[in-house]
C-alpha cells in the first residue's frame, strides 16, 4: 500500500509531526482486522508493511495490502501465527527492524517481546518486564494495590487447596469467582454462588487455564453483580509520560467477552474520569509502562471503582477512543517504539462527540452463538458520515475454523449518544453479507432496545436480553428470509418499483418498522 503521489511535505496543520520514523519496516505478526489496521498505520506515515499469513490467509486483505507478504506455516496457528522463530526469521529476511504483535496471539507473550529484542528487533509494544509483571493477574493486583488502586476484594494469593478455599470464599462472602492468575478471553472463570459449588469449579477453572494458558494457577474475588466494565486507555512513551485518553464502556458482552464498546460512558463524569484515569496512570508507572495499554475496572453503582486487570497492547475496542480523541494509537505506538516523545499530552488530550464499535463475529445469534464456517458469496459494507469499518472480509472470503470468529469492527462517531445509536443502527442495516451468519441482527436488535438507548447497562446485560422472545425461531426465520434475499433483490427491487426491497413493516436486516430506534431518534429531536 504504497501511497500514491505521496505529498513530500506535509502541511504544518497535521496533528502528527510526519518525521522521518524511527522505524522503517514493520512485520505485523498477526493476522485479519488489526494487522490491516496496521499495515495502514504504517503507510499513512511512510514505514514500510511486511505481512506473515498462514496458508489459509493466502489471499487475505491484509496479505494485498502489505508492501510485502510471507507464508509462515500451516493453518493451525501454533503452526504459524504462533510460531516465534519463523516469525523472527521471517523479519529478518525481510529486513524489517521492528516487529508489532497486533492483539491475541503472541501479543501479551513477553518470552516473544524478548526474543524480538534479543533478535536486535524493536517490539512494538510495552517493555517485557512490564508484561511479565502485568500479564499474571494475581501480580497485577499486588501492582495495582501498591499503588493505591482500589481492587476488588478477593485472594491475593494462589487458591490450590479446596479448605482453603471454602474458608477465603466464607470471608469473601458468596458469589465468588474462581479466576485463573493467566487468564483472558473469559476462560478460566466461573461463578459460585454456594460452598457446595466450591470444589468443582475450582477444578474445571484449573483446567481450563491450564489448556488454553499452561498455568491452572487460580484464585478468588467477590463476584460483583450489576456493575459496569469500563476501563482507561493509556499511551506512554520511553521518557516517562504516560497519559490516558478516557475511558470506555464494554459491559455489553457474552460470556465475559465484550461485543459492544463505546465512548464516553453514561456513567462517568469529568470528575470519576480524572479519579480513574489517574489512578490507572499511577498503575502503569509503577510498573515502568510505555506503549498502548488499558486498565480495565468494574463500577458499581455508587461509583466505586475496582480494578480488573491491565491489558498490555492494543486492545480491539482501541476505535472508539481514537473516534472521540482524534488521537491514533497505532500511530503513537509506532512512534515511542522508536524512542519518539508522545505528540501530545494530558491537557491536549479532550473528548469530542461519542463513539460506538459493534464487533461482527462469524457465528448465529438464533443459533446461541453458534460459529458460522463458510464463504462469503456477497458482501457490501457500510459507509456514510460517521462511519469506520475495520474489516478482513472480501467477496470469496472464506471463515477458517482455526481462529477468532471476528470478522469486522464497524464503529460509528456522532455529536451525541442518541445520534451514534441511530448511526450505528443505519450503518447495521447497510451491512449486506451472504454465506455466513453473523451477529448483526443481534446488534440491531440492542440498538433496539430501550435499556441500551438508556444506557441502563451491566454486565449482566446481554444475558438477561437474550433470555427474551426476539431470539427465539421466528426471528431467525425474519433474519434467513433477509439473508437470503437482500443481497440478490435489493438492488433489482429498487429499480422496478423505486423502494425499499423489504417486505412491508420489514426494515432490510429484519427489524420492524416502528422501532424503538426511529422513536427514539424523534424524541432526541433529529429529525
Ligand atoms: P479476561 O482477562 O478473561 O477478559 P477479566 O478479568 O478482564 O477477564 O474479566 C472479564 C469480564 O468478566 C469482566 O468484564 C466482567 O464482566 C467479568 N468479571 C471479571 N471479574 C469479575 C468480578 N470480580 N465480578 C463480576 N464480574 C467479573
Amino acid at each position: 500500500m504504497r501511497p500514491v503521489g505521496a505529498v513530500r511535505e506535509p502541511p504544518l496543520q497535521m496533528s502528527y509531526r510526519l518525521t522521518m520514523p524511527a522505524i522503517r519496516k514493520v512485520l505485523i505478526a498477526n493476522r485479519s482486522e488489526i494487522a490491516l489496521r496496521v499495515v495502514r498505520a504504517c503507510a499513512e506515515i511512510g514505514i514500510e508493511s511486511v505481512a506473515v499469513y498462514s496458508e489459509a490467509d493466502r489471499t487475505s486483505l491484509h496479505v494485498r495490502a502489505a508492501d510485502e507478504a510471507y507464508c509462515i506455516g500451516p493453518p493451525p496457528s501454533s503452526e504459524s501465527y504462533l510460531r516465534i522463530d519463523k516469525i523472527i526469521e521471517t523479519a529478518q529476511r525481510a529486513g524489517a527492524d521492528a516487529i508489532h504483535p497486533g492483539y491475541g496471539f503472541l501479543a501479551e507473550n513477553a518470552g516473544f517481546a524478548d526474543a524480538v529484542q534479543g533478535a536486535g528487533l524493536t517490539w512494538i509494544g510495552p517493555p517485557p518486564e512490564a508484561m511479565r509483571l502485568l500479564g499474571d493477574k494475581l501480580a497485577a493486583r499486588k501492582v495495582a494495590q501498591s499503588a493505591g488502586v482500589p481492587v476488588v476484594p478477593g485472594t491475593d494469593v494462589e487458591m490450590d487447596r479446596p479448605e482453603e478455599a471454602a474458608t477465603a470464599a466464607e470471608k469473601i462472602g458468596y458469589p465468588v469467582l474462581v479466576k485463573a492468575s493467566a487468564g483472558g478471553g473469559g476462560k478460566g472463570m466461573r461463578v459460585v454462588r454456594a460452598r457446595e459449588e466450591l470444589e468443582a469449579a475450582l477444578r474445571t477453572a484449573r483446567s481450563e487455564a491450564q489448556s488454553a494458558f499452561g498455568s491452572g494457577v487460580v484464585y478468588l474475588e467477590k463476584y460483583l453483580d450489576k456493575v459496569r466494565h469500563v476501563e482507561i486507555q493509556l499511551i506512554g512513551d520511553q521518557h516517562g509520560n504516560v497519559i490516558h485518553l478516557g475511558e470506555r464502556e464494554c459491559s455489553i458482552q457474552r460470556r465475559h467477552q465484550k461485543l459492544i464498546e463505546e465512548s464516553p460512558s453514561v456513567a462517568v463524569d469529568e470528575k470519576l474520569r480524572a479519579r480513574m484515569g489517574e489512578v490507572a496512570v499511577a498503575a502503569a508507572k509503577a510498573s515502568g509502562y510505555y506503549s498502548a495499554g488499558t486498565v480495565e475496572f468494574l463500577l458499581d453503582r455508587d461509583k466505586n471503582f475496582y480494578f480488573l486487570e491491565v491489558n498490555a497492547r492494543l486492545q480491539v475496542e482501541h476505535p472508539v477512543t481514537e473516534m472521540v480523541t482524534g488521537i491514533d494509537l497505532v500511530i503513537e505506538q509506532l512512534r515511542v517504539a522508536g524512542g519518539r516523545k508522545l505528540s501530545v499530552k494530558q491537557s491536549d488530550v479532550k473528548m469530542r462527540g461519542h463513539a460506538i464499535e459493534c464487533r461482527i463475529t462469524a457465528e448465529d445469534p438464533f443459533n446461541n452463538f453458534a460459529p458460522s464456517l463458510g464463504e462469503i458469496t456477497t458482501v457490501a459494507e457500510p459507509s456514510g458520515p460517521g462511519v469506520r469499518v475495520d474489516s478482513s472480509i472480501y467477496r470469496g472470503g472464506r471463515v477458517p475454523i482455526y481462529y477468532d470468529p471476528m470478522l469486522a469492527k464497524l464503529i460509528v462517531w456522532a455529536p451525541t449518544r442518541a445520534h451514534a445509536i441511530l448511526r450505528m443502527r443505519r450503518a447495521l442495516e447497510e451491512y449486506r453479507l451472504v454465506g455466513v451468519h453473523t451477529v448483526v441482527p443481534f446488534h440491531i436488535r440492542v440498538m433496539d432496545s430501550l435499556d441500551f438507548q438508556r444506557g441502563n447497562l451491566d454486565t449482566g446485560f446481554v444475558a438477561d436480553f437474550l433470555g427474551r422472545a426476539i431470539f427465539k425461531e421466528e426471528g431467525r426465520e425474519e433474519a434467513e428470509h433477509i439473508a437470503g434475499i437482500a443481497a440478490a433483490l435489493v438492488t433489482d427491487r429498487k429499480r422496478q418499483a423505486g423502494t425499499s426491497a423489504a417486505a412491508p413493516g420489514q426494515g432490510t436486516n429484519g427489524a420492524t418498522r416502528e422501532s424503538n430506534w426511529r422513536r427514539e431518534g424523534r424524541k432526541a429531536g433529529l429529525r
